[in-house]
């Protein structure tokens, strides 16, 4: 179903992108000096692209990497909340191609006619997701309920009850808070077959947790895709969570060393690099788009012989503690322990007050009494996983680790792409968020 390239095909469709590239004043600047690549080596020379390019160089701020003129096109937004969101363009052609291979990873996960799809991801605020999913549904020719996320869960889950859908396709926060409200209403969902998630990573407790509440028989990713590149990465029957295939007749997709720019060998993690091979209107080149993956050697089980890759987190999703990298896996670990008492919905908050740190958890909960009491043994549990916590409060430079329960849904999302915001670092200028 999904296109297969040779290692060759993938290049040269990569090459003739770069082609393409050329054209624009951006490009043209940018590509300065580098000649047409020859092999793999040459290519990687290419300089890559990064978030602040595409904020800088893109419309309605610039069209200096547009290829052609702003018209049969839909504007989408990146990420970001307002004043910090990248915005692209692609033309209705290139849309439909992006829709093509949503659909075809939709399919893969075998959602079909006979399904009733319940859309339930966010619109509007020039977002793609939405309008992306009801492409895909109406391509593999299932009954969509265009229900979104906009409107309050109550609604979501009263129109879920009236229409029993077989699939629910949305953003793991949002999937947590549904699983949540479901658990603190004892409602269920006789047909739910599969959950489908996308925009996120689902940690393992995170979908233990969606499984429990909504009862569904299948959890999967409905890929790995971003606004800017699309699909970057599906799953088919035998990718464990975190696995993809590599979509090779869509995207050239790269694993870098982060430090010397080096191809990373199977099995070695790196910096994933991605070039889109639909995308002529305004070419996504090398784009560094943020996330860490490391292929897998050997071919699947499926018969696909589109290469595997592990997705291993956002670049930059830890933080540091006395000068220690603590991962918001562990944050996720320490709070399944606690589950049904408190939600997996929870933000790390860290301030300095006067030289010394603060650490709060803000975790949402269905009964913020249960969760004031369980809130000391959280901590005690915290502190064990997390030694940096204990040693920093013995050697006074941590002065708090405060656990502070908060009603469900209340911390706060991105207005944008409905996100929870999962770190509140305070201590530096924030980071853009995604
Ligand atoms: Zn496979």
């Amino acid at each position: 179903m999904f296109e297969q390239l040779s290692a060759d095909a993938r290049l040269a469709a990569a090459v003739a992108i770069e082609r393409v590239a050329r054209t624009t004043p951006f490009y043209a600047e940018r590509l300065k000096g580098h000649g047409e690549p020859s092999d793999e080596a040459s290519w990687r020379a290419l300089p890559v692209l990064t978030r602040q390019d595409l904020f800088d160089n893109t419309y309605p701020r610039s069209t200096a990497m547009l290829s052609r003129a702003v018209e049969r096109m839909m504007v989408i937004s990146t990420g970001g909340s307002t004043g910090v969101a990248r915005y692209t363009v692609l033309t209705y052609d290139e849309f439909d191609r992006f829709s093509d291979v949503q659909a075809a990873a939709l399919a893969l996960l075998g959602v079909g006619p006979s399904d009733r799809v319940a859309n339930l991801f966010i619109a509007g605020s020039l977002w793609p997701s939405f309008i992306g999913v009801h492409e895909a549904i109406r391509r593999v020719g299932a009954v969509h309920l265009p229900i979104s996320g906009n409107i309050p869960v109550e609604s979501i889950l009263r129109f879920c009850r009236e229409f029993d859908p077989t699939a629910m396709l949305s953003l793991p926060t949002a999937f947590v808070f549904l699983a949540d409200l479901a658990m603190k209403e004892n409602m269920t969902f006789p047909s739910l077959r599969l959950v489908g998630y996308g925009g996120e990573q689902m940690s393992s407790e995170a979908e233990a947790h969606v499984r429990r509440g909504l009862g569904p028989q299948d959890v999967a990713a409905l890929g790995y895709s971003s606004g800017d590149a699309g699909l970057m990465g599906y799953q088919c029957r035998h990718c464990a969570p975190g696995l993809y295939h590599w979509p090779t007749g869509f995207q050239y997709l790269e694993i870098v060393d982060p430090v010397n720019g080096e191809a990373c060998p199977p099995g070695t993690s790196g910096e994933i690099i991605v070039t889109n091979l639909a995308r002529l209107s305004m070419p996504i080149l090398r784009y560094r788009i943020g996330d860490v993956g490391t292929f897998l050697e050997g071919p699947c089980a499926c018969g696909d012989s589109n290469p595997r890759f592990r997705l291993d987190g956002r670049a930059g999703e830890d933080f540091k503690i006395g000068g220690a990298f603590i991962s918001m896996k562990v944050i996720d670990s320490s709070l399944a322990r606690f589950a049904g008492r408190v939600s997996l919905n929870a933000m790390v908050e860290l301030e300095d007050i006067g030289g010394q740190m603060v650490f709060r958890l803000k975790v949402e909960a269905a009964d913020l009494d249960d969760a004031a009491a369980v809130a000391p043994a959280l901590r005690e549990a915290l502190c064990e996983a997390i030694p940096e916590l204990a040693v920093g409060q013995k050697l006074g430079f941590i002065t708090a680790v405060d656990i502070i329960p908060v009603p469900l849904g209340s911390l706060p999302r991105n207005p944008i792409t409905g996100k929870a915001k999962r770190l509140n670092d305070l201590r530096i200028r924030q980071e853009e968020p995604k």
